[in-house]
């Protein structure tokens, strides 16, 4: 498909379009996008593996630009890939992560303890494969999920996890209203980032919530996303970053209010963020709220300086990696990777890496091996690999699970291999 027809502008932009032609809107408030924070170059969608046997195989690129909206503050993406092409088949099985289910078992048990949830509707938007339901339904809960990916929603219903294969805005969210009734704990990990149409997905939240019910949003932290340069968790599946500031204001729009907060290690430093029908707050936990409000104020996440320190950052960051692994090659040394997440596809892009500097990583996910990194030609292959080729350096590219992945590959240092970690910056271990 060529790009044109698959890369959209954002749905505020076609009114705007009128009287400024050419200009980018933000996708929650509709001013004009003037802010570039950084230009990371053209990449195509992350998680869109290629087999190892169709090398010749076209690939859709697209321009990767992380803009601020001035007037809202709101981080988001120039452009927005068509999310039918993203998201009907996805290769993530949630499931795959230890420390993932282990995460989501917490979150249960203590929303079980804090709600009750025996008997209660527990509704989670981007269920994948059923990694959390499963545990409410365990708790008594009647449990729905909503996911619009077919192969992890099919894994979902053969747990006997009811689950919608459904984009979630203000119409799918009345269906499900009047088929399930509204969910008393709503569930949204790591997805609002991945709406192209930001509004209409929050208002289906609001819809789906019971008048008494908790809605839980985790999402990744723009202030983590900065202060550990983390790009390369910039991609098109990501349309939105949000600063707990940000996030505070789209949900207000719509009717719901944030009470409290909590700051998670997860995906390199996330908030779980708890909100209510405005004036419904389940517990006070306003002092949190305030409390992360002015960090990011003093963070100078209003302020211009900090992003422009970033894009300096990240670039510095981008000709280190590639000259490490140039120098590696002109010594004879040999280096793999680990992991092949989306974010792999960002950071090799941005820094100009493709199969002859890295030929090949691993992944536990056996859906990945056999198949190549999106545009780079870097072979995915089983774990046991590294222990059968020893290469000198292992780059770890799922830099968020380095403490498992260290600790599971202990062999390595066995023949004197070397961990690489090349976010914030470049460390070899
Ligand atoms: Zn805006």
């Amino acid at each position: 498909m060529p790009a044109s027809s698959s890369v959209k502008r954002n749905p505020a932009d076609s009114a705007a379009a009128k009287t400024s032609r050419g200009a980018i809107r933000c996708r929650f408030c509709g001013a004009a996008l003037d802010h570039e924070i950084i230009d990371l170059g053209t990449t195509p969608l992350c998680e869109n593996l290629r087999r190892q046997e169709t090398p010749d195989a076209a690939e859709t690129y697209y321009p990767l630009r992380l803009m601020r909206c001035r007037s809202c503050g709101l981080t988001q993406l120039s452009v927005s890939a068509d999310p039918q092409e993203i998201f009907r088949e996805y290769p993530y099985f949630s499931s795959v992560s230890s420390s993932w289910v282990a995460h989501a078992k917490q979150l249960v048990q203590s929303m079980d303890a804090r709600l009750s949830l025996n008997g209660k509707v527990v509704i989670e938007v981007a269920s994948n494969d059923g990694y959390l339901l499963k545990h409410a339904k365990v708790a008594g809960a009647r449990v729905l999920g909503i996911e619009p990916a077919l192969n992890v929603a099919s894994v979902a219903r053969s747990l006997g996890i009811e689950t919608i294969s459904k984009f979630l805005d203000a119409a799918v969210a009345d269906e499900i209203v009047d088929q399930h009734g509204s969910a008393s704990w709503l569930v949204a990990n790591n997805v609002i980032a991945h709406v192209p149409d930001l509004n209409g997905f929050v208002s289906g939240l609001e819809k789906l919530l019971a008048q008494d019910g908790v809605l839980t949003i985790e999402i990744p932290h723009l202030m983590q996303l900065l202060a550990n340069r983390q790009f390369d968790t910039i991609y098109h599946e990501h349309y939105c970053y949000f600063s707990l500031a940000a996030l505070t204001r789209v949900l207000a729009q719509h009717g719901l209010e944030v009470f409290d907060v909590e700051e998670l290690k997860s995906h390199g430093g996330s908030l779980r963020v708890y909100a209510a029908h405005t004036g419904q707050a389940a517990w006070d936990g306003s002092r949190n709220v305030a409390a992360l409000l002015a960090r990011e104020r003093e963070f100078g996440l209003e302020d211009d300086w900090v992003y422009d320190q970033f894009a300096a950052d990240v670039n510095d960051t981008r000709r280190k990696l590639l000259s490490f692994l140039l120098n590696l090659q002109e010594d004879g040394k040999t280096v793999a990777g680990y992991g092949a997440p989306g974010k792999a596809t960002t950071l090799l892009h941005a820094c100009g890496i493709d199969k002859h500097l890295l030929p090949w990583t691993v992944d536990r996910n056996t859906y990945k091996q056999g198949h190549a990194i999106p545009g780079t030609g870097i072979e995915i292959r089983k774990p046991d690999e590294i222990l059968k080729e020893q290469p000198d350096f292992v780059l770890i590219l799922a830099w968020n699970l380095a403490r498992e992945i260290t600790q599971q590959m202990k062999a390595v240092e066995s023949w004197g291999g070397r961990f690489v970690i090349p976010i914030p910056q470049l460390t070899i271990l």
